[in-house]
């Protein structure tokens, strides 16, 4: 089957491999001369201006519409979004419980992809430690563990004693530390060599990448997409046909299913990002952190010109948000790390940053089929979308190609 993948982000990416590897002829097509580019740091993460205004035009802030046409349309879209939801999920399980499985089945098949063809996840594999400073919190954390372990979660619960020992940069932390939890593996460790590597397979494989082509408009047809208008990387505009569509798009995504009536509930989150230039290697950790009372993710990164701290949180925004900085928010980081994390940076030569990002609102990522037979969804991974991608991508494969998936999980239409 011919089938087009509309954006060449990871998500993208892995949807082609997987097809191509079911035997399908596979064209990929994005605006940016790079695939995968924001995965591999050759474009800006977070939300591009235009996908901003398009989620915002889509949500609570759409612009009053009037005349005929434009009633037309909304009801045509009120119509499409109630079909869709009908057509919509069902599930068993609790939706962090089906981010656990997605992790679980992604790690497998990222690990099945390194064994098979060496596509690499990064060298160097410390892993994650989740650490709790708050004792009911971890109690919960220990109470729900045999469940997670049920359903392939790979952590390792860890005393404060063994945490320290695994971690001593969190020496700071002794007195608070209730506990942590240790992931082994990490792909998000290194996401842009991992990128690299399918990008490499996909085109070794035969998957076709239009590169700088600007996708306009989904055309819909008896049930089904009949064609994409575009434009190429000259301006010009041309027609794409396909038996299948997989729109890939990231946030970009929503517009373009709401045009069709295809609801995608997605909210904004903004992300607060400090850099901090390491003082003290030895109290700089060594893994990646994340830090569940003060809700921050810590990364050491390493660069030609030193290497530094990344540390992230993320808060809700509303529909009008914008990725202004937040003062308050980064002292209250500041402090945070300071405590926990004691000489190890330069908090003088702290480095700003705020981006918006569109997550679902279930918190779950868009997987799945749509009530026009031939157009599928791989979008809104969330935060972990580089830890879920292969799961995502293989799964729709599976389902573009009519076949079961092997993961049971909350796939929309399923
Ligand atoms: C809190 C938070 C933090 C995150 N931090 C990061 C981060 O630091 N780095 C990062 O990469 N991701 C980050 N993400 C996003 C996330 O991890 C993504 O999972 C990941 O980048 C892959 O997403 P994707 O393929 O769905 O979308 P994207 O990577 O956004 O890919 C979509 C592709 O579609 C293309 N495209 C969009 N519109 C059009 C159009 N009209 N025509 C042609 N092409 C088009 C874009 O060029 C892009 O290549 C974060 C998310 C959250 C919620």
């Amino acid at each position: 089957m011919r089938v087009l993948v509309l954006g060449a982000g990871l998500l993208g990416v892995t949807s082609a491999y997987y097809l191509q590897q079911l035997g399908h002829e596979v064209t990929v097509i994005d605006r940016h001369a790079t695939p995968a580019a924001k995965a591999r740091g050759l474009a800006a993460s977070g939300l591009s201006p235009d996908a901003a205004r398009l989620l915002q035009q889509s949500a609570a802030a759409r612009p009053a519409q009037t005349g005929w046409k434009a009633l037309r349309h909304r009801l045509r879209r009120r119509l499409g979004g109630w079909l869709d939801l009908a057509f919509g999920t069902s599930s068993r399980f609790h939706p962090l419980e089906h981010l656990v499985r997605l992790g679980a089945y992604s790690r497998a098949s990222a690990r099945a992809l390194r064994d098979e063809v060496g596509v690499s996840g990064g060298a160097r594999n410390a892993g994650v430690l989740s650490f709790y400073t708050d004792a009911d919190a971890f109690e919960g954390r220990l109470a729900r563990q045999p469940r997670w372990d049920a359903l392939g979660c790979e952590e390792r619960l860890l005393s404060a004693e063994d945490a320290l020992a695994l971690e001593p940069a969190l020496r700071g932390a002794r007195e608070a530390l209730a506990g942590a939890a240790h992931a082994l593996d990490d792909p998000s460790r290194d996401p842009a060599q991992f990128a690299a590597g399918l990008v490499f397979l996909c085109r070794a494989a035969g998957v076709r990448f239009l590169s700088r082509h600007q996708v306009l408009s989904l055309h819909e047809r008896a049930g089904r997409i009949d064609h994409v208008r575009a434009l190429d990387a000259h301006g010009r505009p041309v027609k794409l046909q396909a038996q299948a569509y997989v729109l890939a798009l990231g946030a970009s995504s929503v517009a373009h299913a709401e045009q069709l009536g295809i609801a995608m509930p997605l909210r904004f989150v903004r992300e607060h990002i400090l850099t901090l230039p390491i003082k003290d290697p030895a109290r700089a950790p060594r893994m990646a952190l994340r830090d569940w009372q003060g809700r921050l993710r810590i990364r050491r990164v390493e660069t030609p010109a030193g290497d530094f701290l990344r540390v992230s949180t993320t808060v809700h925004a509303k529909p009008r948000a914008t990725s202004e900085p937040d003062p308050d928010c980064f002292e209250a980081m500041l402090r945070r790390i300071e405590t926990m994390l004691p000489g190890a940076v330069d908090t003088s030569r702290a480095g700003f940053e705020t981006t918006l990002h569109a997550v679902s609102k279930s918190g779950l990522p868009i997987i799945g089929k749509t009530r026009l037979r031939n157009l599928f969804l791989n979008t809104a991974p969330g935060a972990r979308g580089w830890i879920n991608a292969c799961g995502a991508g293989k799964s729709i494969a599976r389902i573009v190609s009519g076949l079961r998936p092997e993961l049971e999980f909350a796939f929309r239409g399923s």
